[in-house]
């Protein structure tokens, strides 16, 4: 076995809260439970005295009001079936109180517990079809060989009745009462039940049919027996054997077990767990559902005895209690509030039952042979059984004999069991009490050694006590003695310590005075010393000035006097530089005289000659511009008769060109062919323009002639030839177009000429007068000229006339402002030479007065210095005589008393010399005299004592 089985495996506990009813939702009934299958938890709400309280209660699985059958299977069951088919023993309890669903889980709903399409469930299914099926199905799937047994049986009130035996068998029984079927050992520790049938089935749909029949008969029962089915429990087994062949070829036979159990109604448990008393008064109406309570508490508490034998039920199931068997229980509830109390107690008591350990083990496999043996050995039992029915060579009583003796046989069975039972409980609790007893013995017999000992010692200790006593009664006498030293002791150390803090205080107070005294002294003595040293220097700071005085005045002296010797140097040479420049001066004044008049002199013939020459050249003036007027008269004259001349000519051209104007007019009119005309006036324009140039060539020569001649009337002729020319620039200009117009016109027509030369004729005329209207302008020009020039000349000689006049006037200023300069120049010189005179004169008294004050100043300096000699002596005489007769310094008597430092004890340190308390005392003489080594007989003082202030400093 491994590891896991010896520590033993948990029951199992599952929970399944129903659905609301539809009575329950019609009465619209609170629900107080609330199941949360992931967390495995469920909680019920309770309203105790007002207050909403939660319990929460967590099992392996929880299925919800939600949850199918199909998922209660899946995740609960599948797992055991396999361990059934594994060889294991296996038991399913549904436990709850009535109408939570019990029947409902283990067998599922029977209205639609036919077999659905190809062997499907129908949804409805519960436990025992779904793991049929699943056992068949597996089987097969294996395709192994096996076998399949069934038992269904129902306990109620002690009694068991087999619900799959045929009907005949009942009918023949009484027809209330069903068979009923005993209990026996089977004599391998577990029981069977007798006489019960089992059914060997084949396939699943058999045990449908085996099922209901079971079902209807405690339907039946239930009627007819007042509810009986919440109290009765139903056990429905399947046995299932296997054959295998082991590695030596050997077959064998696996066999597993599958109980699953519909319990009675818990509000059984609780009704009679509570007036239990009445309750077996009442019969033994549920003592299996109550045992199984016991069982459960004692296996949990590991309580020593379990009650397994006290009910048939839980005889039956045993092994699944604690033992070998792998165990799971279904609680169910209601979600209803109407059920809350019961709810709780069910929650409580599947809550506890999870503590339950079994130690699950494989069934052994059986060899067939055994298995065969075995069976021979039930068909030879039954042969025998059948024979005797068959011979009828039984025993033959009355039938109500029998029935009675049955009876009675049944008492005595049930008694015998039940005082197996009590004989069984009984040997456990005397091995329970032997063991007891022996302790007891034992504890007893060692009490008494040690009373003997502990007696021996009180003799002893009293003997000892009595001298202790004794002892004790010395010691405190001693005590008390030392007590009353002490007390005095300490009395007399209590004033000592006070007149040594008087005392204290007042040597604390002289020590401070003496203190401050002797800073007195030493203040005295520091400023003493600072005094001497201060007067000290002094003096010979002052020695040293005097000196320093004498050597400045000294130096000082003889600085002056060198000066003083300078200045009159300077003096004499400054006198003699003065007279030498004065004479100096004085030649200098007469020579400047005399260069005075000799420059004025010749001033004065400088005028003389300028004078005569500017009336000379004012005279020839005068003659030239009157002979220039002349000449001028002349040319003009000459000029206008050249011009007229010149006039008459060009007259007499122009009127000959007149005529040959004409002619050539008529001759122009008399042809009329073109090209002869664009000749002719080519003819015409040269000869024109060729006349033209003559006659401005000949105009311009004439002109350059008059310029020449005639400068004043240059400008007006310049006009007159700049206007002629204007003329006859515009003449020819307009000829020009005039020819080009009749080039133009005699192209087109040769008439239209005639008229154009006509009009050359009036130009001509037109030139004509221009000419004459020239030359009289000329004239005009002449005429001016000449009166210009008369007014000129006029103009001249009347500003010569008073230039001569005004160069008299002149030379006589000149001969008057000469005399008066004369005269200054000569009174300045006087003046100056008298002034030079006073002025060295009074130079040479200041000088006087300068030397005389510097002698006086030498005097006086000598007497500074025989003065200042005398007082720096005396002066040094008297400090030396102040600083070292008068001064006189501090003189030590050596009488003064030394400073002596001696430190004041403080008030703790006197303190500290008292004797330490007691307590710490009798410290130090245990540390110094253990009791261990304590004889008794001499006292050993503690240490020495203390020399008084000896440890203070
Ligand atoms: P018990 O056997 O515990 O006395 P039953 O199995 O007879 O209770 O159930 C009582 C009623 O409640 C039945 O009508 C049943 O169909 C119904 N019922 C119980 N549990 C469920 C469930 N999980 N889902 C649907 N109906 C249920
Ligand atoms: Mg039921």
């Amino acid at each position: 076995m491994s590891g896991r089985h010896d520590k033993g495996v948990n029951v199992q506990v599952l929970l399944r809260c129903r659905p609301f009813s539809d009575d329950e939702l019609r009465n619209n009934a609170p629900h107080v439970v609330t199941c949360n299958d992931q967390q495995r938890e469920v909680a019920v709400s309770q309203n105790i005295a007002g207050k909403q309280i939660d319990r929460v209660f967590t099992f392996d699985k929880v299925f919800g009001p939600k949850a199918h059958q199909k998922d209660l299977y899946e995740q609960a069951v599948i797992p055991i079936v396999n361990e059934v088919l594994e060889g294991f023993n296996c038991t399913i309890f549904a436990y709850g109180q009535t109408g939570t669903g019990k029947t409902y889980t283990m067998e599922g709903d029977s209205k639609r517990s036919k077999s659905g399409p190809k062997g499907e469930l129908p949804s409805g299914a519960g436990v025992i079809p779904r793991a049929v099926k699943q056992i068949f199905d597996t089987l097969e799937h294996q395709n192994a060989e096996y076998s399949v047994k069934v038992t269904f049986l129902e306990l109620y009130n002690e009694e068991i009745t087999d619900l799959l035996a045929p009907e005949e068998i009942s009918r023949v029984v009484e027809e209330k009462q069903k068979k009923l079927l005993p209990l026996m050992e089977d004599g391998k520790g577990g029981v069977l039940v007798k006489g019960l049938e089992e059914e060997i089935v084949t396939s699943a749909s058999e045990i449908f049919t085996l099922l209901e029949r079971g079902s209807a008969k405690r339907k039946t029962a239930e009627t007819l027996l007042n509810k009986q089915s919440s109290r009765s429990h139903s056990l429905f087994s399947i046995t299932i054997h296997i054959k295998e062949a082991n590695p030596e070829g050997e077959e064998l036979i696996k066999c597993g077990k599958l109980n699953l159990v519909d319990l009675a109604g818990s509000e059984n448990i609780s009704r009679s767990g509570a007036r239990e008393g009445r309750a077996r008064e009442a019969g033994e109406i549920n003592k299996s559902l109550l045992t199984l309570g016991r069982v459960i508490t004692a296996l949990v508490e590991h309580l020593g005895h379990i009650p397994y034998r006290d009910s048939k039920l839980t005889r039956l199931l045993r092994d699944s209690l604690g033992g070998r068997t792998k165990t799971c229980i279904i609680a169910t509830v209601s979600p209803a509030v109407h059920c809350l109390e019961e709810t709780l107690s069910t929650l409580d008591y599947a809550h506890r039952a999870k503590n339950i350990r079994n130690k699950p083990e494989v069934n052994q496999k059986m060899m067939k042979t055994t298995l065969i043996k075995d069976l021979y050995g039930e068909i030879e039992r039954l042969k025998a059984e059948v024979y005797a029915t068959r011979e009828k060579n039984g025993v033959y009583i009355p039938k109500e004999r029998y029935y009675q003796e049955e009876l009675e046989r049944k008492s005595m069975a049930d008694r015998i069991e039940q005082m197996e039972a009590k004989i069984e409980s009984q040997q456990e609790q005397f091995k329970e009490l032997q063991t007891n007893y022996n302790a007891r013995v034992q504890e007893c017999s060692d009490l008494t050694d040690k009373l003997d000992l502990t007696q021996n010692n009180l003799d002893q200790t009293s003997k000892e006590l009595s001298n202790a006593q004794e002892e004790v009664k010395r010691c405190q006498y001693a005590i008390k003695e030392r007590d009353f030293i002490i007390r005095e002791q300490k009395k007399a150390e209590n004033a000592l310590a006070n007149q040594a803090c008087v005392l204290r205080s007042k040597l604390e107070r002289s020590h401070k005075d003496n203190a401050a005294l002797f800073m007195k002294i030493a203040r005295g003595d520091k400023m003493n010393a600072g005094n001497r040293s201060v007067v000290n220097k002094f003096e010979s700071e002052l020695k040293q000035d005097v000196k320093s005085l004498c050597n400045t005045v000294t130096s000082s002296m003889f600085q002056q006097n060198e000066q003083l010797q300078c200045i009159e140097k300077f003096c004499h040479t400054f006198t003699n530089l003065n007279d030498k420049a004065m004479i100096d001066l004085k030649k200098k004044i007469g020579g400047s005289r005399a260069l005075y008049v000799s420059h004025i002199e010749e001033l004065q013939n400088v005028v003389l000659l300028h004078k005569a020459n500017s009336n000379a050249n004012l005279e020839e003036v005068k003659s030239l511009v009157s002979s220039n007027a002349d000449s001028a008269e002349e040319l003009l004259a000459e000029e206008a008769a050249k011009g007229l001349s010149i006039f008459n000519e060009l007259q007499a051209s122009l009127s000959t060109q007149q005529g040959e104007m004409a002619h050539f007019a008529r001759e122009l009119r008399q042809e009329h062919s073109k090209s002869d005309a664009q000749k002719l006036i080519a003819e015409v324009t040269s000869l024109v323009s060729n006349h033209i140039c003559r006659q401005k060539e000949m105009v311009d020569a004439r002109l350059a002639n008059i310029r020449e001649t005639a400068a004043g009337g240059k400008k007006v002729l310049d006009q007159q030839v700049s206007s002629f020319d204007r003329i006859t620039s515009s003449a020819k200009r307009k000829w020009q177009d005039f020819s080009t117009q009749a080039e133009n016109d005699a192209k087109e027509n040769a008439d239209f000429a005639a008229a154009k030369h006509c009009r050359f004729e009036s130009v001509l005329q037109q030139s004509v007068d221009a000419t004459e209207s020239a030359l009289n302008h000329s004239k005009m020009t002449h005429d001016s000229v000449i009166e210009m020039g008369k007014q000129h000349l006029t103009t001249v000689d009347t500003l010569i006339r008073s230039a001569l006049d005004s160069n008299d006037h002149h030379d006589r200023e000149i001969s008057c402002l000469r005399a008066t300069a004369k005269d200054d120049a000569l009174k300045t010189n006087e003046d100056l030479s008298k002034h030079t005179d006073s002025t060295s004169e009074q130079e040479r008294k200041v000088i006087s007065a300068i030397q005389e004050t510097t002698k006086s100043h030498v005097k006086s300096l000598e007497s500074l210095r025989e003065d200042h000699a005398t007082q720096s002596s005396l002066i040094e005489q008297k400090a030396h005589d102040t600083f070292h007769n008068k001064y006189t310094d501090y003189e030590p008597s050596g009488n003064t008393p030394k400073r002596n430092n001696t430190d004041v004890p403080s008030k703790g340190s006197i303190e500290s010399l008292r004797a330490m308390p007691m307590e710490s005392l009798s410290e130090e003489f245990r540390e110094n005299n253990s009791f261990e080594s304590f004889t008794g007989n001499e006292s050993k003082i503690c240490s020495t004592p203390r020399p008084p202030l000896a440890q203070i400093n």
